[in-house]
C-alpha cells in the first residue's frame, strides 16, 4: 500500500525536480526517503553521520526507510 503512493510521487516529481535540496546539484547517487524527499546518496550520508537521529534533511521527519532509485548499476567511470 504504501510503495504504491511512493511510486505515484516518484513518477510525478522525477520530472520536476531533479536537483537536491542539500547541494542543489542534480542528483548523483539519488534516494528517495519514506517522507518522498529524494537526495544524493552522499549528501544523505554526510548529512546523517553528524546525527543521531536519520531525520530527512528537508523535512525534518525521520525516515527509517531509504528507496535506491538505482542500484549500482549507473556509475559512469571515476
Ligand atoms: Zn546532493
Ligand atoms: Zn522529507
Amino acid at each position: 500500500m504504501l510503495l504504491s503512493s511512493f511510486r505515484d510521487q516518484m513518477a510525478s516529481k522525477s520530472e520536476q525536480n531533479l536537483s537536491c535540496p542539500v547541494c542543489h546539484e542534480i542528483f548523483k547517487d539519488p534516494v528517495l526517503l519514506s517522507c518522498s524527499h529524494s537526495f544524493c546518496r552522499a549528501c544523505l550520508q554526510s548529512w546523517w553521520t553528524e546525527k543521531a537521529i536519520k531525520d530527512c534533511p528537508f523535512c525534518k521527519r525521520i525516515s527509517s526507510k531509504v528507496i535506491h532509485f538505482y542500484k549500482g548499476n549507473n556509475k559512469k567511470g571515476f
